[in-house]
């Protein structure tokens, strides 16, 4: 039998190769039709053999093409035209040009085997031609800088195709049918090695310096990396001091997986997320002897690394044939450079040469950080590859949200119709250039995906630049406490509206009471929250200075007489006499927590980058065989109050007496989390809810969550983790944006 139907698909499938990909599975089933770009997504009219156009609709959910992500299929009958014929085939219809803003604009995507192989073959027009990309693979979100997406919307937009490469665009069987960055070596962009050598001579002076040791500026996908010879212990050591970074680990980019199994211990799902096409640096434990420089990730178990996404990476890895340290390329903590004109001037003290293009990026965009934990993988980091992938959420709300997420690792989001959209990594937006990021993330979200906001979401600490930013819009402001809003992300991430019972453990959060929240327990949907439970609070001695210096919150757990072998006397008693004043911030963070016995067992009195003490902490405890016995029962929970101070009391006693310090860092995790564990239970009994959350930065801690999972699950709770969204600040803006959503139902 004969039938004809419409069938409307939504979610990314434009500038992906869909409408090849429609056209192709048609044509090979028999059936005739058109096919689509509109303002919803793709259109399809089809006709044929009852059984075929099933067939057919199965395929357009289950096998679409790598970079599509499809979110519906919805198939309405028509009638069929009183006379069926198979004449006029199967049509790919080219777009009229009028897609409105609510077809999602695809993320940046690797490079796909085909265009590898290419670039690999003498014989091919594009042999190491850089810029090669395909509907499969290349840049997207990095170039777009309007919608609809099309060649002239893109910072492709001033090369004009030549001939071979217009006919490959205009092929509905092509593999670059309307590829908007298509490009060739003769119409396309060209390197450029510190400004005068131009295309594949240029890659070869590159070449040659980081085999010499040299430090290059390396224009990518999203902004510019520092790049040297990861196993040239004097070339990292110069960009450590160029770059004035301490202590913080650099990811590495190695040719393939067969390099990185001779790294790293990788696992099933550490692979999976090295070679997939986000291709996100990938944080996984490094093997005995790991072919690296000790300065890439000083006294750290894991390295953190990154396959090429790229073709220029595919190049210099294959030519170069070392690992690299690629870096963001910025001094410290500043934004990475992405705009031509401002990476040579602010990244040519710090380098020996630039390899930049003529291909301008519109978005900067760092790379997202994973980590491959042995138990799942969890991102850390979500920009490039996974920006502005569009993520529903658990409530349909007509409003359109702004939200604009917390002040470190800032993200921001904009919501509508029960999707939500979160741009790529900021960054601290205490740093200028950061703002002004900031501030041209919330206008092109807002333009790529159709908001018009009507509500605008922020956090509830006053003194954020976000929260000023939302408060100066006049529109209607949902205040979200912090830790509501970490709640809320994972909620989102697995499709919840609660009520769930949730952990949230962070390094720091403005409470409702006024004072830094960071070691909660809350009782909370998506629309509000109770605080059942929270740490003992504590004083943060000199504000900023106690995130800066751990001895500070060591001293205030512990008492000044556990560090005073460490830090001057005197200076800590100056400290402790601000502590016991009743002007000093107080704390409930969890963070600082473990700052403190960061401080006390590794030593770590001071840090040049965000979480070291607690980092290393964990790296201590994971070298231990079994936690320290003895410290059993040391976490009380009392009235809603859970304190480990008999627990830091009893760490620093059998640090004295020479217990193995390993040891100790395990059973300081084994003894907190099992506190932990109990309150967050006692509060879900007590209240009727099975369903506990853990959320916030300290759960980036993997010894941790593991310790708090296992003992909720043992105790029949189902437990919630951030998996996809990152547990740490970067999520603030979707949990607010739900939030909102919900509220204004
Ligand atoms: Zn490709
Ligand atoms: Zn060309
Ligand atoms: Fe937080």
């Amino acid at each position: 039998m004969i039938v004809r139907r419409s069938v409307r698909i939504t979610g990314t499938v434009q500038g992906v190769g869909f409408r090849p990909f429609v056209h192709r599975e048609a044509s090979e089933l028999g059936l005739v039709g058109t096919v689509r770009n509109d303002s919803d997504g793709v259109l399809v009219d089809v006709s044929g053999d009852e059984c075929a156009v099933a067939c057919f609709e199965e395929r357009l959910a289950t096998r679409p093409p790598p970079l599509a992500r499809v979110l519906s299929v919805r198939s309405t009958p028509v009638s069929p035209p009183a006379e069926f014929s198979f004449d006029g085939g199967f049509v790919i219809v080219t777009s009229d040009g009028s897609a409105a803003p609510n077809a999602a604009v695809s993320v940046d995507a690797a490079t796909c085997d085909a265009c590898v192989a290419e670039i690999l073959d003498p014989a091919d027009r594009r042999h190491r031609y850089p810029f090669t990309n395909c509907t499969n693979c290349g840049p997207r979100y990095t170039i777009v800088r309007s919608v609809p997406y099309d060649r002239a919307a893109t910072t492709m937009a001033g090369f004009a195709m030549c001939p071979p490469c217009r006919s490959e665009y205009d092929d509905p069987t092509d593999r670059r049918f309307h590829a908007q960055p298509n490009a060739c070596p003769d119409c396309g962009p060209s390197l450029r090695w510190s400004g005068d050598v131009v295309g594949g001579e240029a890659l070869t002076h590159a070449v040659d310096a980081l085999r010499s040791g040299a430090v290059v500026a390396i224009k990518g996908l999203g902004g510019f990396h520092l790049a040297v010879d990861a196993t040239d212990e004097r070339a990292v050591a110069t960009l450590r001091q160029r770059k004035s970074r301490d202590d913080k680990p650099f990811a590495v980019m190695v040719a393939d997986l067969d390099v990185a199994a001779t790294m790293c211990h990788l696992d099933g799902d550490a692979v999976a997320a090295l070679s997939s096409s986000v291709r996100p640096v990938v944080l996984a434990p490094r093997r005995n002897g790991c072919a690296v420089a000790d300065g890439v990730a000083p006294g750290l178990p894991d390295l953190g690394l990154m396959l090429p996404y790229t073709p220029l990476h595919h190049l210099l890895a294959r030519e170069v044939d070392r690992p690299l340290v690629l870096t963001s390329g910025n001094v410290s903590d500043e934004p990475i450079a992405h705009l031509d004109d401002d990476a040579t001037a602010r990244l040519a003290p710090l380098v020996d040469g630039v390899l930049g293009h003529d291909r301008p990026i519109h978005i900067r965009c760092d790379d997202s950080v994973v980590r491959a934990t042995g138990v799942r993988t969890q991102v850390l980091r979500r920009s490039r590859g996974y920006a502005p992938q569009p993520i529903p959420l658990p409530v349909s709300s007509t409003a359109h949200v702004l939200a604009v997420g917390a002040e470190m690792k800032s993200t921001v989001s904009v919501a509508k119709e029960g999707l939500v959209v979160a741009s790529h990594h900021i960054g601290d937006l205490e740093h200028l250039a950061n703002y002004e990021a900031f501030l041209q993330a919330v206008e092109h979200l807002a333009d790529l995906h159709g908001v018009v906001p009507e509500v605008v979401a922020c956090d509830l600490h006053p003194e954020y630049l976000s929260t000023k930013f939302a408060h100066d819009l006049s529109l209607p402001i949902v205040e979200v406490q912090h830790h509501h809003a970490h709640v809320a992300a994972c909620m989102v991430e697995h499709g919840e509206t609660g009520p769930v019972v949730a952990l949230a453990f962070d390094g720091l959060g403005y409470g409702t009471d006024g004072t830094i929240w960071g070691g909660e327990v809350l009782v909370a949907d998506l629309v509000g929250f109770e605080r059942a439970a929270h740490l003992r609070p504590v004083a943060m001695p000199g504000g900023v200075a106690a995130i800066r210096e751990p001895w500070r919150m060591a001293a205030v757990w512990a008492g000044g007489a556990a560090v005073g072998d460490v830090v001057d006397g005197s200076v800590v008693e100056a400290v402790l006499g601000v502590a016991a004043s009743a002007h000093a911030p107080m704390t409930t963070s969890v963070g600082r927590l473990f700052d403190a016995v960061g401080a006390l067992l590794c030593g770590r009195t001071h840090i040049t980058y965000e979480g070291q003490a607690a980092i290393e902490l964990e790296a201590l405890a994971r070298s231990a065989q079994l936690p320290s016995p003895g410290l059993e029962g040391t976490v009380a929970f009392v009235d809603g109050v859970l304190d480990p101070t008999p627990l830091v009391h009893a760490l620093v006693r059998d640090r004295d007496a020479g217990v193995d310090r390993g040891a100790l860092a395990a059973g300081f995790h084994a003894e907190l989390g099992r506190g932990a564990a109990d309150a967050a239970s006692r509060v879900a009994v007590s209240s009727g809810i099975d369903t506990v959350v853990l959320t916030g930065g300290v759960f980036q801690n993997v010894v941790l969550t593991e310790v708090i999972e296992s003992a909720l699950l043992e105790r029949g709770h189902r437990v919630l983790v951030h998996e996809q969204l990152t547990p740490n600040d970067g999520s603030i803006s979707i949990g607010q944006a739900a939030v909102a959503a919900a509220r204004s139902q």
